[in-house]
């Protein structure tokens, strides 16, 4: 038993349930593609008791993409991308904000909602992005394009988020930088990303040489030999994987313009060239589409599990903080963000 069982196991019924999951059908039917029920009675006893500590809270579940299908359809209240769950942190009426993703985004929503509780599951799940990069670092490339706006990404502490001008998803990067006036543009810590973006607007990009270990381990030859073995598969690249991938690949989108891509072109095989979960957690609202192929898995995003959900909102363990003066400058970066990207219309 692990130490959250042992704690969570003096409060709750556990054990795997077939006549439990039966009730919970409904819950069932938005993964049955990709979860077996066997694995649903197991899952079922963390469902029922997460969802209804959730009401006692006053608490929501923010879920990424890249979650698990019995976290994403089991007991999130929202879920999407870094941008999407950016969004909703800041307009959700709720007392606590369960994070079901990695650190920065716990951070971002403590940021964007200081009087709300932020819980980590797993105060590990940290970002191989968030990591290559710190607030020195920022001061480093100012240093070297001097005037030049800074970018960041969301994938980024709160320090680096407070040293930057202004923040960035993988969904609305190529307009944030479009729309800033200036010629040079410094964008950090995705040197992938920003190459992607440097291919799609009029403006020198320059980059921090940072990358994500999920999406960095794609090569061209993956995508040409996927393509030869499945014909007729549409292959579809997440922007933080190299730019010679993404141009083997037929679109690149962050996790909701795959989602919007996949949903609106129902092509008959699909690989998505990003983390595990995001094609199983499809499926099942795309039956037509057959999703084939390898993925990367992310192992931050594999840290969050059902047991640490109920173990956080029981104990109000694992609560993020953000010291007060960094977090009024990060917020001023990420709701320029939020900001750019309403105007927009994005
Ligand atoms: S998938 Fe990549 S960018 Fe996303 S959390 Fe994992 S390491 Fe970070």
């Amino acid at each position: 038993m692990t130490v959250y069982q042992n704690i969570l196991a003096q409060h709750y019924d556990l054990a795997p349930s077939p006549g439990l999951s039966d009730e919970m059908q409904d819950i069932y039917a938005r993964m049955d593609r990709v979860v077996t029920p066997p694995d649903f009675a197991i899952h079922a006893p963390y469902i029922k008791a997460i969802n209804a500590l959730k009401k006692e809270r006053n608490a929501v579940i923010l879920g990424h993409n890249y979650m698990t299908p019995e976290i994403y359809h089991g007991v999130s209240d929202f879920v999407g991308d870094s941008l999407q769950l950016a969004m909703k942190a800041s307009e959700v009426e709720a007392d606590v904000i369960v994070q079901a993703g990695v650190h920065f985004m716990a951070e971002t929503s403590k940021i964007l909602s200081p009087e709300k509780t932020v819980l980590m599951p797993d105060m590990a799940a940290g970002c191989s992005l968030a990591e290559s990069i710190t607030a020195e670092g920022i001061e480093e490339m100012r240093a070297k394009y001097p005037g030049a706006p800074v970018v960041s990404y969301v994938n980024t502490t709160a320090e680096v988020k407070a040293a930057s001008d202004i923040c960035c998803t993988s969904s609305n990067a190529v307009q944030i930088v479009n729309a800033i006036e200036a010629d040079t543009v410094i964008m950090t810590p995705d040197q992938y990303l920003a190459q992607n973006v440097a291919n799609e607007v009029d403006k020198n990009v320059v980059f921090w040489p940072g990358s994500c270990i999920v999406h960095e381990q794609y090569t061209p030859q993956d995508l040409r030999d996927f393509r030869s073995w499945n014909p007729g598969t549409r292959l579809i690249a997440h922007p933080e994987c190299p730019p010679d991938v993404v141009a083997e690949a037929d679109f690149s989108g962050s996790t909701s313009g795959i989602l919007k891509y996949v949903t609106d072109e129902k092509p008959e095989k699909a690989m998505l060239i990003t983390e595990c979960s995001m094609a199983t957690n499809i499926a099942d609202q795309l039956p037509e589409v057959e999703f084939v192929g390898p993925c990367n898995m992310c192992p931050y995003m594999k840290k969050i599990t059902l047991e640490k959900i109920l173990y956080v909102l029981h104990t109000m363990d694992g609560q993020v903080e953000v010291d007060a003066e960094v977090a009024e400058k990060a917020r001023h970066s990420v709701q320029a963000m939020i900001d750019l990207s309403k105007k927009l219309g994005l």
